[in-house]
């Protein structure tokens, strides 16, 4: 039988340990591991570490480093857990691991950076689990996402699946802007509202069901109709803009807004049994000008008719309009910037065009004049209402 000590010296015979100061020299090349109790690390951590408590770690560092031969540099509070923590690492394969000697109350003590870290709660743990069993959001990515800000550009068709799978993944602060009231044929697809909220103020029923949903979420609501004078102003500030407009003269005031904001839009559209979502990222992809640099004439512009819409299409197009706000907040894998995705109910097919930057574009090309806000009514509405 072995007493504690040996077990140390056991353990510390077999790595390697490293003084805090070499670490702090080297944080850009060294990945930190905190492997104190969940207390500990709420109380004070050195910035940028990644939390696995040692109790955790056999079962829940390799989704958490994915680089077995990364340089990772293992703290607790005085540099005992840190060394079993290292032994165990190197046991599941990685290879470049090292143990700071007299951890964190050390590295404190020697005058080296350290922050509180935000941290969830208790509950938002448990509600966002399933987003925190995903290395690549984890924590750090659900404190992004509810700090994040998303405008909604009307409560209607794509409006209502977008915010609410956004409130649902825990989006903090949502906007929406929509000056219509709830209608019973609204029903047959706009699932932010019910048969109780008849005649209700759309952005008030919206708001209800969503913080009945989620009581973490911020929501913003504006009766407005967006227009010129006030499209600047309210846009400010957002993350990101979810556009479920119907009309072309919104969609080209939000665009020129959104570019000189440098706010990314993710537009959506639907009509009949299609529908077509892209990115509009400012100045990196294609705007909405590029793609579609006039409208159509009012007679041929769907969405100046009452044109039908199958129940469920627009739950598919919105549900992927929140995804790619999600991916942009998070910088998660490859957006729809530069590709227009396109859905077939019919056929159940999905197809995706590239979509280019016009280097002539007038609101976002080389050549482009300072962009002047302006509402473009005369092409085809008489009044511009927003997602219906
Ligand atoms: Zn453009």
């Amino acid at each position: 039988m072995s007493t504690p000590r040996e077990l140390l010296n056991a353990a510390k015979a077999e790595i390697t340990e490293i003084e805090p100061a070499e670490v702090a020299a080297r944080l850009d090349y060294y990945t930190l591991l905190d492997v104190r109790e969940p207390d500990e690390y709420e109380q004070g951590a050195v910035p940028g570490a990644v939390h696995v408590a040692r109790g955790n770690l056999e079962f829940s560092v390799e989704g958490r480093l994915l680089d077995k031969s990364a340089p990772i540099a293992v703290y607790c509070a005085g540099g005992v857990r840190s060394a079993f923590a290292t032994k165990t690492l190197q046991d599941l394969g990685y290879t470049n691991v090292v143990s700071v000697i007299g951890g964190f109350n050390k590295w404190k003590d020697d005058g080296h950076v350290w922050t509180t870290p935000q941290t969830l709660s208790a509950d938002q743990r448990n509600r966002y689990q399933r987003h925190l069993l995903l290395p690549e959001v984890g924590e750090k990515g659900q404190m992004k996402l509810l700090g994040a800000k998303v405008l909604l550009l009307g409560a209607g068709g794509l409006g209502s699946p977008a915010a609410l799978y956004l409130a649902a993944a825990g989006v903090g602060t949502l906007g929406i802007i929509d000056m219509d009231v709830v209608d019973a044929s609204n029903l047959q697809r706009q699932i932010l509202h019910n048969i109780e909220r008849i005649g209700m103020r759309k952005v008030d029923s919206a708001k209800k069901t969503i913080t009945d949903m989620n009581a973490d979420i911020t929501v913003k609501t504006y009766d407005v109709r967006l227009s010129a004078s006030n499209v600047l102003d309210i846009i400010d500030g957002y993350d990101v803009i979810v556009d479920g407009t119907d009309n072309f003269p919104t969609r080209y005031l939000v665009n020129d807004a959104a570019l000189l904001k440098k706010i990314p839009v993710v537009h959506g559209s639907i009509f009949r049994f299609e529908g077509q979502v892209t990115v509009f990222n400012p100045y990196v992809g294609p705007c909405y000008r590029c793609m579609i640099p006039e409208p159509p004439p009012a007679e041929l512009a769907p969405s100046c008719a009452e044109a039908g819409v199958l129940g469920v299409l627009p739950g598919i197009v919105g549900s992927i309009q929140a995804l790619e706000a999600i991916k942009l907040i998070l910088e998660l894998g490859d957006p729809l910037v530069g590709r227009l995705l396109t859905y077939d109910s019919m056929d159940q097919s999905f197809r995706t065009f590239k979509v280019r930057r016009d280097p002539e574009c007038p609101a976002c090309g080389e050549h482009a004049g300072e962009i002047i806000i302006a509402d473009y009514d005369e092409y085809c509405m008489p009044h511009a209402v927003l997602a219906n």
